[in-house]
């Protein structure tokens, strides 16, 4: 199978703007900046995303993200971040290979923006049902 992109990273095939690697987790720039530091932190191992990659290295992951987020707002100027993770293509997922977005933010409407807009009604007890008992 074809390597993505991101494995090619990590096997140094492909340039990057590395922030920081130990032996599970690797973080770089993102080549589109959405926002001055936006930032992927992946696993260094291959999972299609964040859904099937194992708890302990999501957690790893996640651990990268958080000190990405805070250094942002301490040394680079920025006011807030969003983390965010795709899943899948309809999910926005463009790169099969578990990455977390940390998009700095400096002002309200800029680069990034995420609009939540209430769909039509749905059953809140049986989708409440269904998911609490597969939990
Ligand atoms: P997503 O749409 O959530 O799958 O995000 C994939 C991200 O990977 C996009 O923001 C791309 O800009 C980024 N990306 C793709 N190729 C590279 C690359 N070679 N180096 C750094 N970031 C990349």
């Amino acid at each position: 199978m074809e390597k993505d992109i991101f494995c090619k990273i990590v096997d140094g095939e492909i340039p990057c703007h590395k922030l920081f690697e130990d032996a599970d987790v690797m973080a770089f720039l993102d080549i589109a900046q959405v926002t001055k530091g936006h930032a992927l932190v992946i696993p260094k191992q291959h999972y299609d995303n964040f859904l099937s990659t194992p708890s302990e290295i999501m957690h790893k992951v996640f651990d990268v993200a958080q000190r990405i987020g805070q250094i942002d707002i301490q040394f680079l100027g920025a006011k807030g971040v969003n983390i965010l993770t795709n899943c899948y293509e309809v999910a926005g997922q463009t790169v099969n290979h578990f990455h977390v977005h940390v998009i700095p933010r400096y002002e309200k409407n800029e680069g990034f923006m995420l609009e939540m807009k209430a769909g039509s009604r749905n059953n809140l007890p049986i989708i409440a049902k269904t998911i609490k008992d597969n939990l």
